[in-house]
């Protein structure tokens, strides 16, 4: 038998509701500190314990609410921000739907601080469960804190949906530095568990960016490409790159967005310049006449529909575009002298290694399917002992072997051999229960990690020093770098923890897990394709190479060796098979 319909209590309405604006803390946070932001606040300061779940503070220094509208504040559909329909056409502020503190209230603890500039008092609210229980007299300078307790308390099958206290953490975390980006003027912090995640003084967008993106902010380039719709932040350089699309900031008009038509219009700046899998990071800000942008589809106001999208797709392409041709004229003068050098590259990759590097493996995929070669008839045991003849211009190894004429990739043939030697020793760690062997620094590496990845960094340092790292967090933002994995050699360690880091964020089981970091490490410490080898260490790469097994393809299954077998050889110069 089916019950009567009903018109729903309004309490449990207002839960029901509050799940579409706030489902998560860090939901609340965004809401909470563009409240700040709307009410022209100079500073905002949140504060997360557990996550966010078991407490938010947010405080400003913005224009107060008096304390006879405070009710008000917490009631839904309620705003200072809008009067009519005409006005939704054109909204500049950042709330308008007057419902993120009557949803945050309806599922949790809320206490609302606050004081105008004029009045000599501040007034305090106190609501749980949305229902509301005190209202007096309180003690603040001008300004609103906000503080919300219990987070979903009532709402126990939100809290099941919820995801570890870190990995909440580590989005509220998030949500503070988009708006520190966003609006790059307004001091901002953010305390984790009383550990500080973000600070960002109030400036310039590059000051924000080096607050947010940690020492990497170092090489950004400036993006700025004026017009009706006008394009500029900073975004990475064609060297450094993230294995997820997460680190790149869209910004319409001042409001972060999810549009994956701007992403995209991003990444095709890069076409050409990064890896596939890499992405860019940085921050795009468009601008544009607010009339072409319709914020109003997207219960957390996410995602933003664009008229004109092709336009403003084409803008911001080629701004990214323009700046990083620029970069790059600019940066290759002082390259040349590092790439014509006859010394081993200890620093990362610079972006024309990067090129030669990648458009070889992309010649050697493409080609692939073209080539008459038959490589898959030999055996790697076959090759021994393989002779070095001769590297080439470009980079490759000439060798003999039994079987013929040898081409080598050194980058993908090291790469084989580093990653095999780094699975072997930490495999061997596991079995022998012991570190794997590393190799001290001779300078401690200090490296900035990202805010947001310091979120359960101590976990992912353990599994990195499992494999011969030797790891340590260093005050907020910073990890100490004392030793690497003896095989990592060479590689820059900042780079190579930061990648490291970014890829712990992936899913795997242990064995997984170890394959993708040894791919990793063994990607940054080989040798690049530009690199000159002597003679001896080129004999040294062939020899290694030869007991390596499956050493014919790169950890990626790109090909190490051409065999330049005489079959082939016939074949290719139309002689006919003897
Ligand atoms: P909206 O932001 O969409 O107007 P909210 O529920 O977030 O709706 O806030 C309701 C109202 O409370 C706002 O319109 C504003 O007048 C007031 N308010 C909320 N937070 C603050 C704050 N930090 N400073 C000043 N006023 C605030
Ligand atoms: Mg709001």
């Amino acid at each position: 038998m089916t019950a009567p319909i009903r018109l729903l209590p309004p309490q449990v309405a207002d839960a029901i509701a509050a799940g579409e604006v706030v489902e998560r803390p860090a939901a609340a946070v965004k809401e909470l500190c563009e409240n700040a932001l709307d009410a022209g606040a100079t500073r905002i300061d949140v504060d997360l314990e557990g996550g966010g779940l078991v407490r938010i503070v947010a405080a400003d220094d913005g224009a107060g609410i008096p304390g006879d509208e405070l009710p008000l504040a917490v009631a839904r559909h309620a705003t200072s921000k809008l009067g009519s329909v005409e006005e939704l056409a054109g909204v500049r502020s950042l709330g308008f739907r007057g419902e993120a503190l009557a949803s945050i209230a309806a599922v949790s603890d809320l206490r609302l601080i606050s004081r105008t500039a004029g009045s000599d008092s501040a007034w305090l609210l106190h609501c749980r469960a949305g229902e509301l229980l005190e209202r007096r007299p309180a003690a603040r300078s001008p300004g609103t804190t906000v503080e919300v307790c219990d987070l979903f308390h009532n709402t126990p099958a939100r809290l099941a949906f919820l995801r570890a206290e870190r990995s909440e953490a580590a989005a509220a975390v998030r949500a503070v530095s988009d708006l520190a980006l966003t609006h790059p003027e307004v001091a901002f912090t953010c305390r984790s568990d009383d550990r500080l995640a973000l600070r960002s003084p109030g400036g310039s967008l590059t000051e924000a960016a080096a607050a947010v993106f940690g020492r990497n902010a170092g090489e950004l380039v400036v993006v700025d490409a004026a017009g009706d719709i006008e394009v500029n932040g900073l975004i990475s350089e064609p060297r450094s790159h993230r294995g997820t699309r997460a680190g790149l900031v869209v910004v319409v008009n001042r409001r972060r967005v999810y549009n994956r038509a701007l992403v995209a219009a991003v990444e095709e700046a890069y076409a050409g310049l990064l890896a596939v899998g890499r992405h860019p990071f940085g921050v795009v800000q468009v601008t544009l006449d607010p009339t072409l942008v319709d914020v109003n589809v997207h219960p957390t106001k996410r995602e933003v529909r664009l008229r004109e999208e092709g336009r403003v797709f084409g803008a911001v392409q080629r701004a990214c575009w323009i700046a990083l041709q620029e970069a790059r004229l600019g940066a290759a003068g002082a390259r040349l002298p590092q790439l014509a050098g006859a010394q081993p590259t200890v620093a990362g990759p610079t972006s024309a290694e990067l090129e030669l590097r990648d458009g070889g493996l992309v010649s050697a995929a493409a080609g692939l399917e073209r080539t008459p070669l038959h490589q898959e008839d030999h055996r790697l045991a076959d090759l021994a002992p393989l002779r070095a003849l001769a590297q080439t211009a470009e980079g490759w190894l000439v060798a003999e072997s039994p079987r013929g004429p040898v081409l080598v990739d050194p980058h993908a043939a090291h790469e084989k051999v580093l990653y095999t030697e780094l699975l072997a020793e930490s495999e061997a760690a596991i079995r022998e229960s012991r570190t794997a062997a590393s190799q001290l620094l001779l300078v401690d590496a200090v490296i900035d990690v990202e805010p947001a990845a310091m979120e359960g960094v101590g976990e992912r340092l353990d599994i990195l020093n499992g494999m011969g790292f030797q790891l340590e967090p260093f005050g907020p933002g910073l990890v100490r770098c004392r030793a690497v994995p003896a095989a990592a050699g060479p590689a820059d360690p900042a780079r190579l923890v930061r990648d490291l880091l970014d890829s712990l964020q992936g899913s795997g089981d242990g064995a997984t897990r170890r394959h993708r970091l040894a791919a990793l490490i063994a990607c940054h410490a080989a040798v690049r394709l530009g690199d000159r080898l002597d003679r001896h260490e080129q004999s040294r790469l062939l020899e290694r190479l030869v007991v390596t097994p499956g050493g014919l393809t790169c950890p990626h299954g790109r090909p190490t060796v051409i065999v330049l077998d005489d079959r082939s050889l016939r074949r290719a110069f139309g002689r006919p098979a003897v």
